[in-house]
Order: C-alpha cells, then sequence, then structure tokens
C-alpha cells in the first residue's frame, strides 16, 4: 500500500532546525526558526510563567476534559487582551473565542471553518508570507493567492501595490493580514494604512482574517492591536487566530486562540456553534495546562505586570541586537546600506541575503538563515554578532 509514496521535501523553517541540530560546526550559529533566545542564547521560561505553574500545580484538583472551547476565564481574558476590555465586540457578545493549539491550530481551525461555510473563497495572503500559511489553507482544500506587499528594491511595504492587489479580490473571499510583526519582514502598515485597508475591506466585500503571533513584540501589547482595532471600526466580521507561542515563551505547550466575530450576537452564536464543530471533529477539545497558565498570568495583577516586564526585556533585547547588527556590519566593512533592519518590527528582518549567499553562510560558517533571507535576529546575541557580521562580510564581498 505505502510502497510508491514519496519522501516529502524538509519543512523551509523546522527541517533547517534539524539540519541546525546535526551541524558539527562548533561555531555553529541558527537564525533560522523563530523562537527567542536570551543573551545567552537560551530559550528561558519566562519567570511569570514558572510562578504561575508553581500556583497551578498546588491547587489544580482535576484532569477531567475541557469543554470544546476551553475555558470561560481563558477566553476572555484572550478577548480582552485582543480589544481592549471594553470594545463593543465584546460588550455586545460579537465575538467568541475558542482556544487552540497554538496559532497553527486556530489557523486550521479558521481554515476548516472557511472551507464549510464559504466554499469557493479563495484565501489571499501577502506576498511573501509565513512559509506555512499556504500549506495550513491548501490542506482543506482552499485556493491560495498572494496579494503584493514587499518591495525588494527599498526594502519597504509597498503600498500602493498592496492596494492595487486587494483591489482585485471579489467579494466573499479572504484576505489573511498579519496583525504586527510581519513574518518574514518585520514591516506592517501604519494605523493610516490599517485605516485605508479596513475602508477597501468594507468596499470589496472580504473577509479580513488576522493572524496576531506577535502581539508585544512590536511596540507593544496595545500599540500592536492598533491595527487589528482601527479594522474593527469598519468591518462587521473578522476571523482571529492568535497565539501566545511567542509572548509568552510557551512553544512547547500549543496554546492559542481562534475568534469569530460577527455583526450580531445572534450570527455570531450560529457561527461560533460551527467552529466548535470543527474543532470536535479535529482535537476533540483543548488540552489545559498552557492555557491556565496564559489565564493566571493575565489575570493575576502581580503575575501580569511581571509579565509585561518580561515582554518589554525581551522587545527592548531584540532592537538592542537590530542596533548592534547594522553597526557591527559596517564595522566590518560592509558598504552595503542595512540601516533599514533597524526600523523593522519583531522578530525577524528581511536581510535582503539571496539564496546563494544562504547557503554559503551554512557551509561555510555554520550560520543557518532561511533561504528567503529571512534572519531571526531573535537569535543574535552579544557574543555571535562578531563571528556573524564578519561572515556575512565575507559573503558579500564574493
Ligand atoms: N503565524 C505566524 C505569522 C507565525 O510566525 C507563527 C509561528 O512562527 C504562527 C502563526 C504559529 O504559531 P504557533 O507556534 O503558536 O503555532
Amino acid at each position: 500500500m505505502f510502497e510508491n509514496i514519496q519522501v516529502a521535501p524538509a519543512d523551509p523553517i523546522l527541517g533547517l532546525n534539524d539540519a541546525y541540530r546535526n551541524e558539527t560546526n562548533p561555531n555553529k550559529i541558527n537564525l533560522g526558526v523563530g523562537v527567542y533566545k536570551d543573551e545567552l542564547g537560551a530559550t528561558p521560561i519566562l519567570k511569570c510563567v514558572k510562578q504561575a505553574e508553581e500556583h497551578l500545580v498546588a491547587s489544580e484538583k482535576t484532569k477531567s476534559y475541557l469543554s470544546i472551547e476551553g475555558t470561560e476565564a481563558y477566553r476572555k481574558a484572550v478577548q480582552e487582551l485582543l480589544f481592549g476590555a471594553d470594545h463593543d465586540v465584546i460588550t455586545k457578545q460579537r465575538a467568541h473565542t475558542a482556544q487552540s493549539p497554538g496559532g497553527t491550530g486556530a489557523l486550521r481551525i479558521a481554515a476548516e471553518f472557511i472551507k464549510k461555510h464559504m466554499p469557493g473563497a479563495t484565501v489571499w495572503v501577502s506576498n511573501p508570507t509565513w512559509a506555512n500559511h499556504q500549506a495550513i489553507f491548501q490542506s482543506v482544500g482552499l485556493e491560495v493567492g498572494s496579494y503584493a506587499y514587499y518591495d525588494a528594491a527599498s526594502k519597504s511595504l509597498d503600498f500602493e501595490a498592496m492596494l492595487a492587489s486587494l483591489s482585485q479580490v471579489p467579494a466573499g473571499d479572504v484576505v489573511l493580514f498579519h496583525g504586527c510583526c510581519h513574518n518574514p519582514t518585520g514591516i506592517d502598515p501604519t494605523t493610516e494604512q490599517w485605516a485605508q485597508l479596513a475602508k477597501l475591506c468594507s468596499k470589496q466585500g472580504f473577509l479580513p482574517l488576522f493572524d496576531f503571533a506577535y502581539q508585544g513584540f512590536g511596540a507593544g501589547l496595545e500599540e500592536d492591536a492598533a491595527g487589528l482595532r482601527v479594522f474593527l471600526e469598519q468591518a462587521q466580521e473578522m476571523l482571529i487566530a492568535n497565539s501566545f507561542s511567542k509572548n509568552f515563551g510557551l512553544y512547547n505547550e500549543r496554546v492559542g486562540a481562534i475568534t469569530v466575530i460577527c455583526e450580531t450576537a445572534e450570527h455570531a452564536d450560529a457561527a461560533f456553534s460551527q467552529v466548535k464543530r470543527c474543532i470536535r471533529a479535529n482535537y476533540s477539545n483543548p488540552p489545559s495546562h498552557g492555557a491556565a497558565v496564559v489565564t493566571e498570568v493575565l489575570t493575576n495583577p502581580q503575575l501580569r505586570s511581571l509579565w509585561e516586564m518580561e515582554l518589554q526585556a525581551m522587545r527592548a533585547r531584540i532592537q538592542e541586537m537590530r542596533s548592534l547588527f547594522v553597526s557591527t556590519l559596517r564595522a566590518k566593512g560592509v558598504e552595503q546600506d542595512f540601516s533599514f533592519i533597524s526600523q523593522q518590527n519583531g522578530m525577524f528582518s528581511f536581510s535582503g541575503l539571496n539564496p546563494d549567499q544562504v547557503a554559503q553562510l551554512r557551509t561555510e560558517f555554520g550560520i543557518y538563515i532561511v533561504g528567503s533571507g529571512r534572519i531571526s535576529v531573535a537569535g543574535m546575541t552579544k557574543d555571535n554578532m562578531e563571528p556573524l557580521c564578519e561572515a556575512i562580510a565575507k559573503v558579500l564581498a564574493n
């Protein structure tokens, strides 16, 4: 039965991680996968998470199933983080949220929901986008198209081209936006541009799907939600897939949420009942631990302020690495202007290195970067900066 099955290609990001693990170069550097590292190159467990876990272990009384959508406390905490506590979509009960296994799980549920209830819809993703987006939507049989986003020459958002592309999207299709810290470019629309996009969305009649995996990694928790909230001033319907992998460092606990927003509470109840059906037939109900940690941290004032401080520290360290990267490259004699890297948001930088240069960095220097030239700035440290920039300078000089 299985003898004719072909070997699947390695995943462009997680496959790189596997290759890195087997790399024998003692000076190897991993700037591939989007995982935060501290200045020692470790991915620590946040203090707020540890404290919440201690409390949870001491107080939990059962390992019984959660409901399909997860706990009420978690769902409320997620909505307040996304929209702010007094937002219209909360007070009018127009939004319903279900816990999901990470942001990927949320996107998968969104994909199944779209496939079932918006048959024939194409999902439009930015060019470029996170490497997994296409696969997630295609795996449920949805068509995926792409809209213009990045201008490689100016290394910035090509907003005119983006508007022109999205003006071609017909009513009833779905457009995926990165809520903040666009992956892989690190370039986001401004608040004014978000407002323009929302206006276009209402005019065209497409459904916005926000992938919100990096809240707090750009300018701050509230600031990073601005695009989504500005959009909601005009859009009556929306899907949001958010993740706590990065901002809580809970990568392996798989915590996220899928939120559906409708024009009325009645519509939201109906749509959410269908979201729950998708979940039931997929993984039945979510795991408890990671979401319990997030709930505890978000709702306990002392843990909440510790989390915000720790998140701020992660953000500041990445920003510091951006500046140091730019200045170290300059000090190594690189003439090309890399200052755009200090302007980008979040964990990633779209470096402009081409596939040959990326391959050379890997084979000659043990430096791992995604083939598109995306660099995880969060993997840079004061210790690896010199060898990293020296290697890039050599590769660029070839
Ligand atoms: N969306 C984007 C843009 C991402 O970069 C990622 C993770 O890298 C995800 C979603 C998925 O996050 P999770 O690990 O929570 O599934």
